[in-house]
């Protein structure tokens, strides 16, 4: 039976229909993240409804909705638990209504690096593996967890997914979350700049010219030895194998994903994790494997299809 998808991103909302393990039809339409989220979510409904009837098919002949949010969810309560400054009216919310009224539909809803996990595991790099722990390289630093075929939450929803929030530089950035060297506020897309203003080869660096400045042009830059380049590419290299050590010291997987859209340098990224985790975990049983993941922007929705069956199984 088909199921409704919706992976609510920081600028783009991807929207499908799942079956069976496949992403049958799918779109992009624009986050607008500093809208009502009311208001947004009367585009999804019609976007998702134009989908199912390019398949001949209609949003009340679905099973379900499953959406993929970048916040910590109450996922039994199908809450935004903390919008992070996107839609800023997410938390008081009622989804589960909106679903019902404007779909006909039940609803999950699940963090976004957990989501990426889920599809990766059920249905893509990690398949057949049952201790799997994922780190997204993007806006942030995602993370997830699961431990012996388990999806780890936790009490409040918060377990596994905060590994971008472990401290790896003391008296370092402060982030976000309130902490301060988190791995999230050393290196990834939101501090990068911020981060490399201060750099004292900053002013004599092409990375100047560079608008946005991402880590594209920070790899593309640090290849020509352009020294200040060169100088974050290491540091945030070493962020993320200090934060793959420490989540593999805290889930004990046989397999770590690394994805999101930093991975597009996998080729660089990859070699350079496994070799500071080959140094530096403590792993005495074996290694870990480090490998990237395959689905893309696919693994979020494909993981709605999982999501929803868990649902419906805890309600019937
Ligand atoms: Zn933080």
């Amino acid at each position: 039976m088909n199921i409704l998808a919706g992976d609510l991103g920081g600028r783009r909302i991807k929207l499908g229909v799942v079956c069976d393990g496949r992403v049958i039809a799918s779109t992009v339409i624009p986050a607008r993240a500093d809208s009502p989220l009311p208001e947004r979510l009367e585009a999804v409904a019609e976007t998702l409804a134009g989908l199912c009837a390019g398949l001949g098919t209609t949003v009340g002949a679905c099973a379900g909705i499953g959406l993929s949010y970048p916040s910590i969810i109450d996922t039994a309560n199908a809450r935004v638990v903390d919008h992070f400054g996107k839609y800023g009216d997410a938390s008081a919310f009622d989804l589960r209504t909106w679903a019902r009224q404007a779909l006909g539909l039940p609803l999950a809803i699940d963090n976004d690096a957990r989501m990426a996990l889920i599809g990766e595991w059920r249905y893509g790099a990690g398949r057949g593996c049952d201790n799997v722990v994922m780190m997204t390289l993007g806006t942030g630093l995602g993370t997830a967890a699961v431990i012996k075929g388990e999806v780890l939450r936790g009490a409040h929803g918060q377990a596994g997914i905060l590994g971008g929030h472990l401290t790896v530089q003391l008296g370092g950035n402060p982030c976000v979350c309130g902490n301060i060297g988190c791995a999230e506020a050393e290196a990834s897309t939101w501090a990068l700049e911020r981060f490399a203003r201060r750099h004292p080869d900053f002013p004599t660096s092409q990375l100047g010219q560079e608008s946005p400045l991402d880590y594209a042009p920070l790899f593309r830059w640090a290849a020509t030895g352009d020294p200040c380049a060169v100088a974050l590419r290491e540091h945030s290299l070493q962020v993320w194998g200090a934060a793959a050590v420490n989540l593999i010291h805290a889930y004990d997987p046989e397999l770590l994903l690394l994805g999101g859209g930093i991975m597009a340098s996998g080729d660089l990224i990859l070699p350079r994790v496994r070799e500071q985790i080959a140094r530096h975990a403590h792993t005495p049983w074996g290694r870990v494997s480090v490998e990237a993941s395959a689905l893309g922007d696919h693994a979020a929705l494909l993981a709605c299809e999982w999501l929803v069956q868990e649902h419906l199984s805890t309600i019937s």
